[in-house]
């Protein structure tokens, strides 16, 4: 991470709407870096400066996939299919 990524990432960083993964690396940075926390503090300072998102992006809400179900059902036919062979090889 270098210092034109963190500032990147300051604006989202102050509105709370940065990822986890990205607030940790903001906060690492500045633990090392005089010129990001100095320019943090000037944001924080004029709100006003903070520069606005073109498009506000919602966060993706984590959906059960149907591929998942999907493989399960496969996995269950699968091993319904190899009892049956073993059922008939026992047989005869
Ligand atoms: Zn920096």
């Amino acid at each position: 991470m270098n210092c034109e990524e963190i500032k990147i990432i300051i604006p989202s960083y102050i509105k709370h709407t940065a990822t986890d993964q990205d607030i940790s690396k903001v906060e690492e940075h500045l633990c090392i870096c005089d010129s990001c926390r100095q320019h943090l503090a000037q944001l924080m300072n004029k709100p006003s400066a903070i520069p606005m998102p073109q498009k506000e992006t919602l966060p993706e809400i984590p959906m059960k996939k149907d591929t998942n179900i999907l493989e399960y059902v496969m996995l269950g036919i699968g091993v319904v299919v190899l009892l049956f062979v073993v059922f008939l090889l026992i047989k005869g």
